[in-house]
C-alpha cells in the first residue's frame, strides 16, 4: 500500500518516539524511529496502555466493568473481558444513533469504519457491515505507519524517489449513521483525510494516479483513468500494486477488457466520453497527451495471445509488485506471476480497521516468508494461544468465549513464543479493549524486543457439514495440491469459493472454480475428478472419518464457473456496500443469492470418484477434540 503524509504521532505517551520529518535524512530517521521502539517494545506498550486507559478513565465502558480509574496491566487483564464484535453492538449501536457521551473512549468518536462481512453468521445479510469506532488522531497513527514503509524499502531497492509508483486506489461512497456520524471503509476515510489528499510533494509517494482518479466513487470512472494515467506515463512506473492481490487483478482484467478504448484515448489525446466526471476529465486532460507512437505499443501488446509478462511489457521499468498476497491472497501468486514474469511480489503492511499493526522489514523475502513486526506505538497488543489440534487434524482451535482464567492469560507482545500461533487482541486509542480481531498469526522471529509474526488466516470455520471444521488454511492447501493436476492442460485456477451444500444428503463440499485454460488441448473430466479427489485426500482426518466411516459427508464437488464469474461476485459484493480496496473473495459462501449467482453460471461439474484414504484408530480423541 502507498505510503503517504509526513506528520509527527500525536503528543502522546509515546511521545519520545517521533519522526521529525524536517530532518534531512528522514529515512534514517525512520529506521532509527523502528529500532527505538523495537527496542523498548515492553516499555512502550505499558505506556500505551496506561495513556489508554487513563485517558478513558471516566468512560462508562470501563466503569462499568469496575476498572475504577487502574492503568495498570494486571488490573486491566484481571476486570476487563476479552471480548469480540458482538459483545460491543449494543454500545456501538448507542453511538451510531447519536449518543455523545463517552460510552466507549474519552475522545470524541469522529466517524465509524465499516467492514464489510460477506455473510453474517446466520447466513443471511443480516449485520453485513460492522462499525469500527475511530477517533481523529488515528490518522496520524496510521499516517505514521505509512511514513515507516518508503524508508524501509529504500533499504532494499534504491532509486525509487527517480519515477513513479502506479497504484490502484478506490473510494466508496459513504452512508451517514442515524446519529449523523459517516461510516465509510478506513481507506476511503483515509483517501478523503487531508494528510492523503494535501500530502507535501515526495518522491517517494510521487504516483501516476492523480488524486482525483482516485476519489471519484464510481468505480468504472475510477479504475479506467487510473489505468490511462498508468498506461500513459508507463515509461516512469517503478513499481505498480493496490491494497490486496485481488484488486490489482481486477485492475489487469479491466486492461483486457477496455485496452481498445484505452488506446483509443491515447492515439487521440481525447478521454472516452463514459468518463463523465468533471474533476477525473480535467486531471487526466493534465497528464494525455496524443501519443499514437505509445497507443500502437499498447495495442500490439495487449493483441499477442498469450498475457504472460503484460505487465513487465507494458510498463517496462517496474521492479517490483506492492500487494498483499498473504493469507487468502496467496492463492494469486501463480496469476501475478504470470502476469509478471515473476517480479518480486512485496507484502509492506498489516492493518485492519480496528487499528493499523506493522510492517514488513524485509519486503523483498519470498511471499510464505513475510513476516510484520508489529509496532508497538500504535495500541496495546495482546495475544491469544490458539492450538493446532495436530497429528489428527490441522483444524485450528480458538475459544469462542473465555473463561476468566483463559481471559488472564493472554501473553503480552514480548512474550509471544517463536512458532507458537495467537489469536490477536487488541486495546486501541479509540475505545476498543481487548477486541479479537479475529486473525491468527504466527510468530516468526524478532526485531529487537518486538516479535514479527506471519499471517496465518482469520480465525473461522469456512465449512462444516457435520463434526468437520474445514478452515481457510486447510482449503487453501488442499485446493493448491488439487491444481497440480491442470498444469500439464495449460490450464490454471483463477479464483476459486466453496459452499457447504446440505441440501443433498448426505450433505457435501462444493468447490466453485473459475479457471484460465489457454490450450485448446480440452481437460477430461477424470482430471476434475482427480481433482476432487486429490482435495478430500488433503483434508483433515475428521473430514475423511465423515466420508469413509460415518458416512455423514458426501462425494466432494467441482463446479467449473463461467469466465467472469468471480468479477460478477466482486460487482455484487460491491452493490452491496464493500469496498473494492478491502475485497476479498470470500472462500465460502453461505448467502442464498450468492449461491444462486454461481450456480446460474456452471459450466460443468465433477464428483470425487471414490472414498479418501481414512485410518481409523483416533475416532474417540478426534471426537472428543471435534466438540
Ligand atoms: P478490513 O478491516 O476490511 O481492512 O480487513 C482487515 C483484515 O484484512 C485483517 O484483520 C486481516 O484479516 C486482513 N489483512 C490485512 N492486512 C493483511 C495482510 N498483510 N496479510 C493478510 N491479511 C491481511
Amino acid at each position: 500500500m502507498p505510503e503517504a503524509p509526513k506528520v509527527p504521532i500525536a503528543a502522546s505517551a509515546t511521545h519520545d518516539y517521533v519522526i521529525d520529518h524536517n530532518r534531512p535524512d528522514v529515512n534514517q530517521n525512520a529506521l532509527e524511529f523502528i529500532e527505538d521502539v523495537t527496542t523498548n517494545a515492553d516499555e512502550i506498550q505499558k505506556r500505551v496502555l496506561a495513556e489508554i486507559l487513563s485517558r478513558s478513565a471516566h468512560v462508562e465502558y470501563l466503569q462499568r466493568h469496575g476498572l475504577n480509574g487502574r492503568t495498570d496491566r494486571e488490573t486491566f487483564k484481571k476486570v476487563m473481558p476479552v471480548v469480540t464484535y458482538e459483545d460491543l453492538q449494543s454500545d456501538i449501536n448507542r453511538i451510531a444513533n447519536g449518543d455523545t457521551s463517552p460510552i466507549l473512549c474519552g475522545l470524541p468518536i469522529s466517524e465509524f469504519l465499516t467492514r464489510y462481512i460477506y455473510i453474517s453468521s446466520s447466513g443471511t445479510s443480516a449485520g453485513e457491515r460492522k462499525l469500527m469506532p475511530t477517533i481523529e488522531e488515528e490518522l496520524e497513527r496510521r499516517s505514521l505507519l505509512y511514513s515507516l514503509l518508503m524508508p524501509v524499502m529504500d533499504q532494499f531497492v534504491p532509486g525509487l524517489d527517480k519515477g513513479k509508483g502506479m497504484y490502484f486506489l478506490f473510494i466508496k461512497s459513504e452512508a451517514k449513521t442515524p446519529g449523523g456520524l459517516v461510516a465509510r471503509p478506513v481507506l476511503t476515510s483515509y483517501y478523503k483525510s487531508l494528510h492523503f489528499k494535501h500530502r507535501p510533494y515526495d518522491p517517494y509517494t510521487n504516483y501516476t494516479s492523480p488524486n482525483e482518479t482516485i476519489l471519484c466513487p464510481d468505480s468504472y470512472q475510477s479504475m479506467y483513468s487510473q489505468l490511462l494515467c498508468g498506461l500513459c506515463q508507463n515509461k516512469q512506473v517503478l513499481r505498480v500494486g493496490a491494497v490486496f492481490a485481488s484488486g490489482f487483478i481486477r485492475a489487469i482484467r479491466f486492461l483486457e477488457k477496455h485496452w481498445s478504448l484505452l488506446c483509443n484515448d491515447i492515439r487521440t489525446g481525447a478521454i472516452n466520453p463514459q468518463i463523465t466526471d468533471p474533476s477525473v476529465r480535467d486531471a487526466v486532460l493534465r497528464i494525455l497527451k496524443p501519443d499514437p507512437e505509445l497507443a500502437d505499443f499498447i495495442e500490439s501488446e495487449c493483441t499477442r495471445e498469450a498475457w504472460q509478462g503484460i505487465i513487465t511489457r507494458l510498463w517496462p521499468n517496474t521492479k517490483y509488485i506492492d500487494v498483499i498476497v498473504t493469507g487468502t491472497m496467496s492463492q494469486y501468486i501463480p496469476t501475478l506471476d504470470y502476469y509478471s514474469n515473476g517480479l518480486p511480489l512485496v507484502c509492506t503492511m498489516y492493518a485492519s480497521s480496528e487499528c493499523y499493526f506493522g510492517l514488513n522489514l524485509n519486503p523483498l523475502c519470498k511471499p510464505n516468508e513475510v513476516s510484520y513486526t508489529l509496532i508497538p506505538t500504535m495500541a496495546y497488543f495482546e495475544f491469544l494461544p490458539v492450538h493446532r489440534n495436530n497429528g489428527f487434524t490441522t483444524s485450528i482451535s480458538v475459544p469462542k468465549s473465555l473463561n476468566e482464567k483463559e481471559q488472564q492469560d493472554l501473553v503480552d507482545l514480548v512474550d509471544v513464543k517463536l512458532g507458537q500461533e495467537y489469536e490477536l487482541v487488541v486495546t486501541t486509542y479509540a475505545g476498543l479493549y481487548r477486541y479479537r480481531v479475529g486473525d491468527v498469526l504466527r510468530v516468526a522471529g524478532f526485531k529487537n524486543k518486538a516479535p514479527q509474526f506471519n499471517f496465518v488466516c482469520r480465525k473461522n470455520v469456512v465449512l462444516s457439514i457435520d463434526s468437520d471444521k474445514t478452515d481457510e488454511v486447510e482449503l487453501q492447501a488442499a485446493v493448491k495440491d488439487a491444481i497440480n493436476h491442470l498444469v500439464p492442460f495449460d490450464a490454471s485456477l483463477i479464483e476459486y469459493t466453496s459452499y457447504a451444500d446440505t441440501t443433498t444428503i448426505p450433505g457435501h463440499y462444493v468447490l466453485y472454480w473459475e479457471l484460465r485454460h489457454d490450450s485448446t488441448t480440452p481437460i477430461p473430466p477424470s482430471v476434475f475428478e482427480d481433482c476432487c479427489l486429490t482435495i478430500e485426500e488433503s483434508l483433515n482426518s475428521v473430514y475423511r472419518q465423515g466420508r469413509v466411516s460415518d458416512k455423514s459427508i458426501g462425494p466432494l464437488e467441482i463446479k467449473i464457473v463461467e469466465t467472469g464469474t468471480f468479477d460478477k461476485l466482486m460487482d455484487y459484493a460491491i452493490s452491496r456496500g464493500a469496498s473494492i480496496n478491502q475485497y476479498k473473495t470470500p472462500r465460502c459462501v453461505k448467502f442464498a443469492p450468492i449461491v444462486e449467482l454461481l450456480n446460474s453460471r456452471v459450466l460443468s461439474n465433477y464428483f470425487s470418484p471414490k472414498c479418501p484414504k481414512w485410518v481409523p484408530g483416533h475416532k474417540q480423541w478426534c471426537t472428543q477434540k471435534q466438540n
